[in-house]
């Protein structure tokens, strides 16, 4: 596709998001569980987890593949598929945390952007069925020499690191 393609304005994606490290998980590395939140909930030691906080309502992990270093999924307890399933005191506690997490990640982290939102269904990109809000943090600079002629994401983080700065932060 040259500069001059009539069709670049058009295209529904202009650029990619590369989550570097996903391949083993989606070539077959998945753990061998029937859902991967709620093993990660019981503590199944098949599964690799990094736990940020836990209550009785929902739990807060780090996602294992982060888009950036923060990236986190707020979920359920209870295993629930659909938004709409959740009962209301579970979206209030969701999104409570989510709030409570965008004040922990700029404290830690000094960001002051987010996305967050949910993949619902087998159509919208989901790749865990059990329902979880992402979140992720976003930086000014977020891509260096490295990101964009290495094809190659710098994290400057590790997922121990980002577990020890946030881990007991949540009320
Ligand atoms: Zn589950």
């Amino acid at each position: 596709m040259g500069p001059d393609d009539p069709f670049k304005k058009e295209a529904l994606f202009p650029g990619s998001l590369y989550a570097r490290g996903k391949s083993e998980y989606v070539t077959g590395g998945k753990p061998d569980v029937p859902c991967i939140l709620c093993a990660v909930r019981d503590g199944d030691p098949a599964v690799r987890s990094h736990v940020v906080h836990q209550d009785g309502v929902a739990f807060i992990i780090l996602n294992l593949y982060p888009f950036n270093p923060g990236h986190l999924l707020i979920s359920p307890t209870r295993h629930v598929e659909r938004w709409r399933d959740l009962a209301d005191g579970e979206v209030a506690r969701i999104m409570g945390l989510v709030k409570q997490a965008e004040d922990v990640l700029e404290r830690e982290f000094g960001c002051t952007s987010f996305n967050f939102g949910v993949n619902e269904g087998k159509f919208s990109g989901a790749s865990i069925d059990h329902l979880h809000v992402q979140l992720i943090p976003r930086f000014r600079s977020e891509l260096g020499f490295i990101d964009t002629v290495g094809r190659t994401r710098a994290m400057v983080f590790s997922l121990e690191q980002v577990l020890e700065k946030l881990k007991g932060k949540f009320a």
